[in-house]
C-alpha cells in the first residue's frame, strides 16, 4: 500500500460522493413536481389576487365618499366659524346638515329644512319652490322618477323625406 494507492482510494470515494450530490435522484424530483407546479402556478396567481384585493380595498373608500354625497352631509364651516350652506340646496340650520334636492325635513331632528335662494340669497322653507323675494322657481325634481323632456332625435314628424 503506497501513498498513491491510498490517495486514489480517497479520490474514488470523493467522486462517488460528488456523483450522488450532483446527479439528482429523479424519482424524488418527479415526486416533488406537483409541489413545484403548485408553487410556480398557484403562487403567482395568489400574489395577483392579493394585489387585486389590496387595490380593491384601497380604492373602495373613494366610492363610499361618492355615495355619501347622495345623502345629507355636514355643511362646511367657514372662516367665521359658522356653517356655509350652498344656495339652492335644502339644509338644516340646527344640525348644520346639507340635504340633496327634494328633501324637505331633517332626518336627525325632524325640523323643516330651509333653502337659500340661489339668485337673491333669501332663505325660506325647502317645501316652497318659488322665492317670495325675487320669484325664482327652484324646480325640485327627483332624478329617479322625473320625466325629463329630451329633444327628439331625427327628423321632425312633418318633415318627411322626399320620395
Ligand atoms: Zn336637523
Ligand atoms: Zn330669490
Amino acid at each position: 500500500m503506497g501513498i498513491v494507492d491510498s490517495l486514489n482510494a480517497g479520490w474514488t470515494q470523493l467522486l462517488d460522493l460528488l456523483s450522488k450530490v450532483i446527479i439528482p435522484d429523479w424519482t424524488s424530483v418527479v415526486g416533488l413536481l406537483p409541489i413545484l407546479i403548485v408553487l410556480g402556478v398557484v403562487g403567482p396567481i395568489f400574489t395577483i389576487l392579493m394585489l387585486f384585493w389590496l387595490w380593491y380595498f384601497v380604492t373602495k373608500p373613494r366610492r363610499g365618499v361618492v355615495q355619501l354625497a347622495e345623502g345629507p352631509y355636514p355643511a362646511p364651516i367657514g372662516s367665521d366659524g359658522y356653517p356655509i350652506f350652498p344656495p339652492g340646496e335644502p339644509y338644516c340650520y340646527h344640525d348644520a346638515l346639507v340635504y340633496p334636492p327634494g328633501a324637505t325635513r331633517c332626518e336627525t331632528c325632524g325640523r323643516e329644512l330651509l333653502v337659500r335662494c340661489p339668485k337673491c340669497g333669501l332663505g325660506r322653507a325647502a317645501e316652497i319652490d318659488t322665492c317670495g323675494n325675487c320669484g325664482l322657481v327652484l324646480r325640485i325634481e327627483k332624478r329617479a322618477g322625473g320625466k325629463a323632456l329630451r329633444p327628439v332625435a331625427g327628423p321632425p314628424p312633418g318633415g318627411a323625406a322626399v320620395a
